[in-house]
């Protein structure tokens, strides 16, 4: 299974110089889209996973399936202002650019089991950035789950410590 052939890489977005990996290809083919939750879930069933931590909005579309077949909970980390409880706030660098993240203060319950899912690995700031948000609340990171990893940009370099998953490598 190359999944490769459901990814549309976009010259020139959303900047010069940047080949965007457009996953929207793969989600609109709901068999491939199946298949792909399917292999990112396999490693994990049975592992007593309780929460799945999505950064927003394609960690929401990856994650929330994903939680869903683990029979997991699901928690959204959201940009600043959008989540309506009291939050945890994380500044990152981004491939292009910076950005804050913020966690519900109450979304992990120490001890909790998690499973860190993106649409995408990079520079690796906005998993690290999710990372420090769910241990600063007591959570534990059993692994790290992307559909796609740019690997000539490094990001597991300073995720030594992680069990990484991704799908397809560039
Ligand atoms: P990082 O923080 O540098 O690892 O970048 C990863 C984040 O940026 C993920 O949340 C992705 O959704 C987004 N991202 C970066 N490059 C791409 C791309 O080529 N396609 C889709 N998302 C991307």
């Amino acid at each position: 299974m190359d999944f490769k052939e459901n990814i549309r890489v976009v010259a020139d977005f959303p900047e010069a110089g940047i080949r965007f990996k457009d996953i929207t290809t793969l989600l609109k083919d709901g068999k491939r889209f199946h298949q792909a939750i399917d292999a990112l879930t396999k490693p994990f069933k049975g592992q007593g996973i309780e929460l799945v931590v999505g950064p927003e909005a394609r960690g929401f579309v990856i994650g929330a399936p994903v939680a869903y077949a683990l029979e997991a909970g699901f928690v959204p980390v959201r940009k600043p202002g959008k989540l309506p409880a009291e939050t945890l706030k994380h500044e990152y660098n981004l491939e292009y650019g910076k950005d804050s993240l913020e966690i519900h203060k109450d979304a992990i319950i120490p001890g909790q089991s998690v499973l860190i899912v993106d649409d995408l690995l990079a520079t690796g700031g906005t998993v690290q950035a999710t990372i420090a948000m769910v241990e600063a609340l007591g959570g534990v990171v059993v692994g790290l789950v992307f559909l796609i990893e740019l690997s000539y940009l490094e990001g597991r370099k300073n995720l030594t410590n992680y069990n990484i998953m991704s799908l397809l490598k560039y």
